[in-house]
């Protein structure tokens, strides 16, 4: 089981696409647990604040390191654990399926979303074991990111995705291979056909077929 804790300022969007499809049913069968913690609870401001303006200056607003550590002291008492803390960074390492695979081997990760500007650094140097990247781009929050890495991790978890769906034959799997073309019915659709191969029933030559075309993306 993976035990995923989730730092946000909006819960509620993540846990509308966590729980379904295969994440949902996989949370039911007991391969996940995920909580999700709304960080404006964790702050003694009378009107729920948790963003700052950033000392010398600049537009936006920062969220503030006190109610982060709050959070993230609630969790390791909860869990009664330290989980490997993950903040969703622009500045971080951009995820690979590799990556997603190696996070896998932790079975308590927590997941901290920033927001507006950003988080206070002192956040960063003291508890965050790890940033990561969804790629060389700026979204508003870190939900996002935080639903790409989850999706991404959560169908790697054994049990996750039934046998039918498993993924040692999908893209990025070994390396930089990409899955090989699919087909379903019908055999004849708009005169385009399957190659025939995959309707031959020899084991072998499909095998061949499916490395042939499986392409390596050599960028
Ligand atoms: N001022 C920051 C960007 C803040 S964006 C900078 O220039 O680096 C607000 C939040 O969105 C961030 O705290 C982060 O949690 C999330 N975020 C934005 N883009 C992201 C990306 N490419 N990967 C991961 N998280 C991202």
């Amino acid at each position: 089981m993976l035990t995923v804790d989730i730092i946000t300022l909006f819960p509620e969007i993540i846990e509308f696409v966590i729980s379904r499809s295969v994440t949902g049913r996989a949370i039911k069968k007991k391969f996940l647990d995920i909580e999700y913690h709304q960080l404006r609870e964790f702050t003694d401001d009378r009107h729920k604040r948790v963003d700052g303006k950033p000392y010398g200056g600049g537009k936006g607003m920062l969220l503030k390191a006190e109610p982060i550590f709050k959070c993230f002291e609630f969790i390791c008492n909860c869990r009664k654990i330290i989980p490997k803390l993950i903040y969703m960074s622009p500045k971080g390492k951009v995820l690979t399926q590799q990556k997603a695979k190696e996070l896998t081997n932790n079975s308590n990760i927590c997941i901290l979303c920033g927001h507006y500007e950003g988080i206070d650094e002192r956040i960063i140097t003291s508890i965050v074991n790890e940033q990561i990247s969804i790629g060389e781009y700026v979204l508003t929050g870190g939900e996002i990111p935080a639903l790409v890495l989850l999706d991404t991790m959560f169908r790697l978890v054994p049990g996750v995705l039934s046998d039918n769906e498993c993924f040692e034959d999908e893209s990025f799997y070994n390396g930089k291979t990409l899955e090989y073309p699919q087909y379903t019915r019908p055999y004849n659709w708009r005169e385009n056909k399957v190659p025939d191969v995959l309707l031959s029933g020899n084991h072998k030559e499909i095998k061949n077929w499916k490395t042939k075309n499986s392409d390596y993306d050599s960028e």
